[in-house]
């Protein structure tokens, strides 16, 4: 998507406690069993999805019966490469989609994939990159989203919602205006760029991640996960 006010990778001049490379309270040998390729590089991570998610696509899926060791390892702690922020749609969950074992993906999942403006999600994130040395944050929309689909209807007509819904739908409102305009069909857009328009939020919001991505320690990416096909785009943040 082409909304993006490029986060620079300037050198941070203040230390933090929590600065990348903090120690972490967790194992911190991968847990990627999957296929064995432990890293701490945020673009062998995201390779790693792009083969689960072409695995999962075209019906190859490798996830095995879980045995004893496996629960004996996953007791000992966690080590999650990578933070998926996606929709909480029940078609969409991320150890399906992109083939992962449990312990590989720090998974969180709300309507219209948002971190929203409170600590709980935005402290979540931090948690799994500050403690649990994950590298890399997805966050995945997805065709035929309703909470997308609700948000451009609701500044279509103008009208209101009930309940909490209201103002949860009204922080995609910024998206919608941002891809007024724009050709193509408007949820696709609106789903896209409310992916990237997060990952770029979260980027730059908080006093820990924006270290973590400024010195390339962490990624952050917006990703498109198409109902019809099981094929994850991933978009440019
Ligand atoms: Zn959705």
């Amino acid at each position: 998507m082409g909304n993006s006010d490029s986060t620079s990778r300037r050198s941070f001049v203040q230390s933090l406690a929590l600065a990348a490379g903090a120690v972490s309270l967790y194992p911190t040998s991968s847990l990627w069993a999957a296929n064995e390729t432990a890293s701490d590089d945020p673009d062998a991570i995201l390779a790693e999805l792009v083969a689960g998610n072409r695995r999962f696509s075209s019906g190859k899926t490798r996830i095995s019966p879980r045995t004893p060791e496996d629960f004996a390892r996953d007791a000992k702690g966690q080590a999650p490469p990578a933070v998926i922020l996606g929709c909480a749609d029940s078609r969409v969950p991320p150890e399906m989609v992109f083939d992962q074992p449990i312990g590989n993906l720090f998974v969180l999942r709300v309507a219209g994939n948002m971190i929203g403006s409170g600590p709980i999600l935005l402290g979540s994130v931090e948690f799994a990159v500050a403690e649990l040395g994950a590298r890399l944050v997805v966050v995945m929309g997805h065709s035929s989203c309703g909470a997308c689909r609700a948000a451009i209807d609701h500044i279509d007509n103008n009208d209101t919602l009930p309940g909490a819904i209201e103002g949860m739908v009204d922080k995609i409102r910024p998206v919608v205006r941002q891809v007024q305009g724009e050709p193509g069909n408007k949820l696709v857009n609106v789903t896209k760029a409310n992916a990237v328009y997060n990952a770029q939020k979260l980027s730059k919001t908080g006093s820990i991640l924006p270290k973590f991505v400024q010195n390339g320690k962490v990624k952050m990416v917006g990703a498109y996960y198409n109902l019809s096909t099981g094929v994850v785009d991933f978009l440019d943040s």
